[in-house]
């Protein structure tokens, strides 16, 4: 339990680690109740009143922040007062929540809760930090939203199994041994924390029931006028609209033509179907790092142009594009510039030759993301209550890549997708009460009760709850209505829009349906 706690702080330290001045002091909000995805900008006049409503307990307030700072202080590596100020003040301001709260939240199991606040834009843009950005960097070679290697906890795992007739334990999963993790060995010389500090090693005999989160208790901020200015800005910009212009490439000098097709053609592929978006450039990275000099510096350039974003870059992003190189690897991320003056996209990956038709299946996958972003006017979507559920983004991601590989005689769709499906029955048999809904709700919180689950979750499940949604409307309706009406109507009227029915109707049929057998379930995929 104290992991998790630590590895927080940890992201907390590093994120204040390299805050530089936060300037001036950030208004504090009321905690606002739960919100409709699209709401009236609250106009200027409001903030005010938000805070005359704050003064009653202003002293207890003051109070209140002062402990706070006090224990991050005390927990934290040694920040001055001021940055320590700065987070705790961008913290509230984002997440609605009370001092309290979020004390409780650090000093609990919770803790992870905040990390979409830790990991927001406004900690890069506005206070000049390089946080963790999940929703532009990644390290999973499946997902450029790459984030939950670092979201894992596993300090609820107790006991380690040892008689056939325990049952509120964990074992080592059958190949686990596959990831490098399982039990000790003779040459193992990672403790037992470690080594399972990978979702795919362990997994508990019984689970003890999930408790879903109550909905109405989650907050989101109203947006701003600020906020919708940007998106408009953005829309203005041709952000959310398809290009005339395909994806540009850059390659580095030690690789062969052969990697470049094995991307483009992924890339390809789903832009013949959905179109254009960005103007986005694809960098395909190989294994020597001095080939990657000129790589980093045609991204920065092409993914920032504010002067101090541009100088930061090399250092931040163009550190892991080195890396790819150095450790030779097959990992991908995807790049937003919502506020680059003229708005782009990318996506980096690393040596795809070695992957084949894999690598353009990925490729593909990387580039629904680009899509789902471009019909995303908002950087800090989450916080606003207007981000997709994760089955969804990444469901959609692989169910696509998936059809239009089978299309391109790459990969066997209904093959993939039934196996899907049983690690979709194999989770359910294991922990019967979890639903993509809670996985919606709070991933972090379903990612510490079961890692493994997390990953088959959001790609088989979601990959399933995508082919539903299909089925009840269309390949297009799905892409074609669903995403370009989230802007106007926000995710639930788009849903509604595109499937005829609210996402809440939707989570209680979805889970008749896979109560269903096989086959039945298998007889609503489309044919690619
Ligand atoms: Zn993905």
């Amino acid at each position: 339990m104290v992991k998790r706690v630590v590895t927080s702080i940890v992201t907390l330290a590093v994120l204040m680690g390299v805050l530089v001045a936060c300037g001036g002091t950030t208004v504090v909000v009321a905690p606002t109740p739960e919100l409709e995805p699209i709401v009236e900008e609250i106009p200027e006049e409001d903030h005010a009143d938000d805070e005359e409503e704050g003064n009653d307990g202003h002293a207890h307030d003051d109070a209140e922040r002062q402990f706070l700072i006090n224990t991050l202080l005390d927990l934290g590596p040694g920040d001055s007062p001021e940055v320590v100020e700065c987070v705790v003040d961008l913290i509230v301001d984002l997440s609605g929540f009370g001092y309290i709260e979020i004390e409780q939240m650090f000093l609990g199991l919770v803790a992870s809760e905040l990390d979409p606040y830790l990991e927001s834009e406004r900690f890069r843009q506005e206070c000049d930090a390089v946080g963790y950005s999940y929703s532009s960097r990644g390290d999973s070679v499946e997902d450029s939203h790459g984030d939950y290697h670092e979201r894992l906890d596993y300090s609820d795992v107790d006991w380690e199994c040892e008689s056939s007739e325990q049952e509120m334990c964990w074992e080592w999963t059958s190949n686990a041994s596959q990831y490098g993790c399982g039990p000790a060995t003779e040459t193992s010389s990672d403790s037992t924390q470690e080594r399972l500090a990978d979702e795919f090693c362990w997994v508990h005999k019984i689970y003890r029931p999930y408790v879903s989160l109550d909905s109405s208790e989650q907050r989101f901020r109203p947006l701003n006028r600020e906020t919708r200015e940007s998106a408009q800005r953005l829309a203005d910009l041709g952000w959310n609209k398809p290009l005339d212009t395909p994806a540009t490439y850059f390659l580095t000098s030690d690789l062969s033509s052969d990697s470049l097709e094995v991307v483009k053609r992924g890339i390809q592929a789903a832009e013949e179907y959905l179109g254009s978006y960005g103007p986005m450039r694809v960098y395909i990275i190989g294994s020597d790092t001095s080939a990657t000099d000129e790589a980093i510096e045609d991204y920065c350039s092409w993914a920032y142009d504010r002067a101090d974003l541009l100088e930061r870059c090399p250092n931040d992003q163009g550190v892991g594009i080195y890396e790819m190189a150095y450790y030779g690897g097959s990992n991908a991320f995807a790049q937003h510039s919502r506020r680059r003056s003229s708005p782009t996209q990318s996506f980096v990956i690393g040596n795809p030759g070695n992957m084949g038709d894999y690598g353009s299946k990925i490729s593909a996958h990387e580039y629904v993301h680009i899509f789902q972003n471009a019909h995303n006017l908002y950087a800090e979507a989450d916080v606003f209550g207007l981000e997709s559920p994760i089955w969804m983004e990444e469901g959609a991601a692989e169910f696509l890549a998936l059809y239009l590989a089978d299309q391109k005689g790459w990969i066997s769709f209904e093959q993939e997708m039934a196996f899907a499906l049983e690690q979709t029955q194999d989770l359910r048999d294991l922990v019967p009460d979890l639903t993509i809904r809670d996985l919606a709700d709070s991933r972090d919180r379903v990612g510490s009760y079961c890692g493994l689950c997390f990953g088959v979750m959001q790609y088989a499940t979601g990959q399933w709850a995508t082919a539903w949604l299909v089925n009840q409307s269309s390949l297009d309706d799905f892409f074609f209505t669903f995403y370009p009406n989230v802007y106007e109507l926000g995710v639930d009227g788009a849903f509604e829009k595109a499937f005829g029915l609210t996402m809440e109707e939707f989570y209680v049929e979805f889970e008749e349906f896979l109560e269903l057998p096989a086959d039945q379930q298998m007889a609503i995929l489309p044919n690619p």
